[in-house]
């Protein structure tokens, strides 16, 4: 039997996903001579800027599922899983196809692995990026613009051309098209959380990080209209927000666990870049202006970006619950992830205040068992149908 067109673009996106030789890039790359790829490691990266210098941006996001054999050479054991099989992947020759790597300022840790990076390539273009972290949007977008403007100049270099103010307006046009369709995604499993589950919704967010924008635009929208009108029925269920997870993510195994176990989830920060900007970006005028000025006026409240208002990590949980109908939060983050486990307590002191339920837990990418966290949300789930309140 012919599987449904929903059926194919779910399979679509998990044969890229367990695809560990980035096969897709590789393809791309040989369909026109001279193309170049561009990756960039968590959380945000403006991909706008790489696409209008004509390069595929490519989410380094590293793999559960190959076996470490280098990668723990590099580092020591008390830190996360993400920059061992990264380097595993650069090692192993599988990231050879890139021309340049972006490293944000998400931690420590990306910024070590972006001098490893330079260190092991020193012949490609490497840039560690400074998001604007300050608590004044005025001069962060200064400082931001700037910085986009010096990255639109390395990747000109790169791919051999000028990037003009055109091509960056269009590369914006492009990506306000991906984040509106991915808005609509996420509105629908906010609404309808049986009509989208979040293991085939990650699974095409995955795909979105490795290819084209304009492929990753027809397969959403294609998954979109069918998901709409799916007459799947509703169970009962748990609607739970998943927090921490915005960097290193967590398998597959882990997502499909929580929504198994009895929770809908509708609403989480998986691959948190692609939604980092929650307004459009503006096409008219000075393109890398208006890039930075959206960032700094609408970027999401993550752990990755500085809060200056004391109080907006407490209120912060209770907003995005009440954003999302939610009954309860799972705290998920990666282990010794510094981001994610500094603000934890405040997020979760929060939210507890506010009467939240919550529960916690820690995975590792490469997480293979799934007893414990089935147990977890289990319990969560069963505790708030029954009582409410699971705290
Ligand atoms: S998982 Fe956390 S600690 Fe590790 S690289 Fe990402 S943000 Fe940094």
């Amino acid at each position: 039997m012919t599987p449904s067109p929903r059926a194919q673009i779910v399979d679509w996106a998990t044969e890229i996903y367990e695809d560990l030789e980035f096969t897709v890039v590789r393809e791309w790359l040989d369909a026109q001579p001279g193309r170049k790829a561009a990756g960039f490691l968590p959380v945000y990266a403006p991909k706008e800027v790489i696409h209008a210098a004509g390069m595929l941006p490519v989410g380094i996001h590293g793999n559960g599922a190959i076996e470490i054999i280098r990668g723990d050479a590099y580092y020591q054991s008390y830190i996360c899983h993400l920059p061992r099989s990264v380097v595993e992947l650069a090692e192993s020759n599988r990231l050879d196809f890139l021309s340049a790597a972006l490293f944000p300022s998400t931690c420590d840790v990306i910024r070590n692995l972006s001098g490893m990076w330079q260190i092991m390539f020193p012949d490609m273009y490497v840039r560690y990026m400074h998001l604007p972290q300050v608590a004044d949007p005025v001069l962060g977008a200064q400082f931001w613009q700037r910085e986009l403007n010096v990255i639109r100049e390395g990747l000109g270099q790169v791919a051999g051309t000028t990037v003009g103010d055109d091509q960056l307006r269009a590369s914006i046009g492009i990506y306000n098209e991906v984040r509106e369709v991915i808005g609509q995604l996420y509105a629908l499993r906010s609404k309808q959380p049986w009509k989208v589950p979040t293991e085939e919704l990650y699974l095409l967010m995955r795909a979105g990080e490795v290819v084209a924008p304009e492929v990753f635009m027809d397969q959403a929208r294609a998954y979109l209209a069918a998901a709409e009108n799916s007459d799947e029925r509703i169970k009962d269920r748990t609607r739970v927000i998943i927090v921490g997870s915005f960097c290193e993510q967590p398998p597959l195994g882990l997502i499909k666990t929580i929504e198994r176990a009895g929770c809908y989830i509708v609403d989480d920060d998986f691959l948190a870049g692609n939604r980092f900007m929650t307004k459009a970006v503006p096409t008219a005028g000075d393109p890398a202006a208006n890039l930075a000025t959206t960032f700094t006026s609408s970027a999401v409240k993550t752990s990755v970006l500085y809060e200056p208002d004391p109080k907006g990590k407490k209120s912060l949980m209770q907003e995005r619950a009440a954003a999302a109908r939610a009954d309860g939060i799972i705290f998920c983050a990666a282990s010794f992830c510094d981001p994610a486990l500094l603000d934890r307590p405040m997020l979760r002191e929060g939210a507890e205040a506010a009467g939240i339920p919550c529960i916690a837990f820690k995975f590792a990418e490469n997480s293979g068992q799934f007893q414990q966290f089935r147990e977890q949300a289990g319990t969560f789930s069963d505790s708030i149908k029954l009582w409410g309140d699971a705290s």
